[in-house]
């Protein structure tokens, strides 16, 4: 299935069109299209530098398109960008929490902002702040909070509102791991509840925790996109790693699909090769050099390496493949 029809069957709460963005000689977005539904969390994952960030600042109405369109929840974003401001929740890289306000005040600040009623605002403050631990600090001054506390401010200050898309740049850098869990958890609570989520990260553990829908943008495109377990059927080669120590045998290499080799340490070579290839053979092949064989294991189904394959950045695949 080509990308396109892969992409077609994401409507609803936002799509984003043929979005385009130069920095001067940077082409920093190159035709970018993202669509999300309503419950639906996407995780855009890419290298620095891929276009995370100028995508949703763009979504976000932070940054102006060079071309292309936005719509979220049936508004144009371009032409209405204070409708579409109401119905989106973002939380930039950098925190940007008051200082001089308490927990409390900044979150009524950004109930305000977001033109939350008066009589529902109180209780939306403390909901979200019971949602992401907040409650003993609302009294607390901006200034008093540490690292991830304020982190989980700054994301509670974009939830606040109860938006219909939510725009997460790497929400969890420098949280610990219960501040990560319960962002993770307030993150799925919302889109449960309907909301759509676009959230960048380059932990890939918390993609897998959030069970999103993977975006790889690399170069300022998208790559693919799909759930980890269609990421992996599409691009896992399956096969064996092995090293060697000084140089395979003559023959041994014969008739295998040798996809990978590098070399490592002074005389040791690493390989991967594809296909059914099962252990057993492999060290029958090798016969009475069999003690020249350093390891052996299974080429597993892992995300990180889908994601290097995709991009092109592989430590397996084609362009690297033996000579
Ligand atoms: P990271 O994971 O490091 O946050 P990212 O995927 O969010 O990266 P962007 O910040 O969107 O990437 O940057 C995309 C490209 O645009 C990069 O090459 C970056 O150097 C460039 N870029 C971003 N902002 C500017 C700017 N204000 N001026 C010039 N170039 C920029």
């Amino acid at each position: 299935m080509a990308l396109s029809e892969r992409t077609d069957k994401y409507g609803g709460m936002l799509h984003a069109s043929d979005i385009k963005k130069s920095y001067g000689q940077v082409d920093a977005l190159r035709g970018v299209d993202l669509s999300v539904n309503a419950g639906q969390i996407v995780a855009l994952l890419g290298r620095n530098g891929a276009g995370k960030t100028t995508l949703v600042s763009i979504v976000a109405g932070l940054l102006r398109a060079d071309a292309g369109t936005v719509e979220v929840d049936g508004v144009d974003a371009v032409a209405q960008p204070g409708e579409a401001a109401r119905r989106i929740g973002v939380a930039p890289q950098e925190t940007g929490v008051y200082r001089v306000l308490t927990v409390r005040e900044n979150l009524t600040f950004f109930a305000d902002l977001a033109g939350v009623p008066k009589r529902n605002r109180s209780k939306q403050v403390d909901a979200v702040a019971e949602q992401l631990g907040l409650t003993d600090l609302l009294g607390r001054k901006g200034s008093e909070l540490s690292g991830g506390e304020s982190r989980r401010l700054h994301t509670a200050c974009a939830l606040v509102h109860r938006p219909r898309l939510l725009l997460l740049d790497e929400p969890t850098v420098g949280a610990d791991v219960a501040t990560r869990q319960q962002l993770i958890e307030a993150v799925g609570g919302l889109a449960a509840d309907g909301a759509a989520v676009v959230y960048t990260t380059h932990y890939l553990p918390e993609v897998e925790a959030l069970n999103a829908d993977i975006v790889i943008i690399h170069e300022g495109r998208i790559l693919d996109r799909g759930t980890q377990a269609e990421l992996i059927e599409r691009h896992h080669r399956g096969g064996l790693w092995f090293t060697v120590e000084g140089e395979p045998p003559p023959g041994v290499l014969d008739g295998l699909d040798v996809m990978h080799r590098q070399t490592e340490g002074d005389d040791q070579h690493r390989f991967l090769v594809g296909g059914d290839v099962r252990m057993a053979d492999l060290v029958d092949r090798f016969g009475a050099q069999a003690s020249q064989l350093v390891s052996v294991e299974r080429n597993l189904p892992d995300l990180d390496r889908v994601f290097m394959t995709v991009t092109g950045e592989s430590s397996e695949p084609d362009e690297q493949a033996a000579s």
